[in-house]
């Protein structure tokens, strides 16, 4: 096994904490996925990446680095990742999903915000991130209160903060406010790399963060067969580790997944029968490791079948058109389809009432898991109206309120599996 103390120390890591951490995700990543059974082979692949996430992966960052390529650390789907290559950068998912000292947080931001926003202080108040240590520029976004805010206090803690502004309408002004940041963006990756966003570069850009969408949209629709071909945590893992790997690699990695999951169909090979349950699941961003709400579904009868959330199909949904374009027609593009997605900041958020209806539909789920982290108000506001919804439309609702602590473990089952009972009856 290679040693990388030295280059975690070399990024300013705190060595102990940071070895406590990864013990307890791989232990963690042990009793979760490893335990899974019928697992298609083309998962080995995701299980390597993961093992090698603050390894290898940071080796590959660091060694772009000295060729003098730029790491951009984000938070939100809104960043397009096509700016990003088109200055041949590499963009780096920061959002994580374990508590890790929530208390130093506290210290920054009040005790009511959400577990993904304070997790992203105590990351980097417990030294324990390679990414952010890594990252040349962190670009934070104006998207709800509680991360607009934080942000006033995490760009003292970074030193290396740019926060793009974001339309909260679905109106022709938040079009123009969103090309125009997406404007002066360009304009900030251009100066930080030194490199000029010409036509062809874009337009690679965008092919390659395309087929990358394509090679998800792929694999989302595999889960539509019964029984499904992939367990709902392994998608999850996909669409976290998207964040993460380089683009191309991954893409070849989920269409060579693909390709073994469409032989599983045609064999009628599922993971789970064809009489278990199906999920969707909807709200808040699951980042890594928090894998809490899928392990206990897939642990009570039940699978996930979709998400509807920023870790998978809000954040992948919608190509960026390119053919024939110029560069501003492209610019455009990428704004067109970024202003689609349908996060709840936007009001009203009508799009996503009809995408939650239409995911639900095409995966043929039986139920749907609304997930919401605590203290977030957008998903928690929105949770009452899309349950009323969905139950008018005969789809039962189970909504959930949790954070990234494993305290109600143990309630949440219960709750969970009386549901997974109601949707049997
Ligand atoms: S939920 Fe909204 S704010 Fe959070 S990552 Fe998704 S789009 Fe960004
Ligand atoms: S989970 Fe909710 S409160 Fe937390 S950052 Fe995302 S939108 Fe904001």
């Amino acid at each position: 096994m290679t040693d990388y103390r030295e280059m975690w120390s070399g990024l300013g890591l705190d060595l102990q904490t940071h070895d406590a951490v990864l013990e307890i995700v791989g232990k963690m990543y042990g009793e979760v996925y490893m335990s899974q059974k019928n697992r298609p082979k083309g998962m080995e692949y995701f299980d390597f990446v993961m093992s090698e996430i603050h390894g290898l992966r940071i080796k590959e960052l660091m060694d772009a680095k000295a060729e003098g390529r730029k790491i951009i650390g984000t938070f939100c789907v809104f960043v397009p990742e096509e700016l990003i290559l088109a200055v041949n950068g590499i963009s780096v998912g920061l959002c994580a999903g374990a508590e890790l000292a929530f208390d130093a947080a506290e210290q920054f931001i009040p005790r009511n915000t959400c577990a993904l926003i304070k997790s992203a202080f105590g990351f980097k108040l417990a030294k324990v991130c390679p990414y952010i240590e890594s990252a040349d520029l962190i670009v934070g976004e104006n998207t709800c209160d509680g991360k607009k805010k934080a942000y006033e206090s995490y760009k003292d803690l970074v030193g290396n903060l740019y926060v793009m502004d974001l339309p909260q309408v679905k109106s022709s002004e938040g079009k123009v406010l969103l090309k125009a940041e997406y404007q002066k963006f360009a304009k900030k990756l251009e100066e930080l790399s030194g490199n000029k966003i010409t036509k062809e570069s874009l337009q690679k850009g965008i092919e390659i963060v395309n087929s990358k969408r394509k090679a998800i949209k792929r694999l989302s629709d595999l889960r539509t067969a019964n029984p499904t071909p992939i367990s709902g945590l392994d998608a999850l893992l996909i669409n976290q580790v998207y964040f993460y790997d380089d683009p191309i690699r991954f893409t070849n990695s989920v269409n060579a997944l693909c390709d073994e999951l469409e032989l599983r169909i045609k064999t009628g090979v599922g993971v789970f029968s064809n009489k278990t349950p199906r999920i969707l699941v909807s709200g808040c961003p699951m980042a890594v490791p928090n894998w809490k709400i899928p392990q206990i579904i897939e642990t009570s009868n039940a699978t996930i079948v979709g998400e509807e959330m920023c870790t998978g199909e809000r954040g992948t949904r919608n190509f960026v058109a390119n053919e024939n374009l110029s560069t501003e027609e492209m610019i455009n593009a990428i704004v067109d389809r970024y202003f689609n997605i349908d996060c709840a900041i936007f009001t009203p958020n009508n799009e996503r009432y009809e995408n939650i209806k239409q995911m639900a539909k095409q995966y043929k789920a039986d139920g749907v898991i609304y997930y919401s982290l605590q203290f977030c108000q957008p998903y928690q506001n929105e949770s009452i109206s899309i349950e009323k919804m969905l139950e008018k439309e005969g789809i039962p609702v189970l909504n959930i309120d949790t954070d990234y602590s494993s305290e109600d473990i143990g309630q949440l089952k219960t709750r969970i599996e009386a549901f997974i009972e109601r949707i049997k009856s």
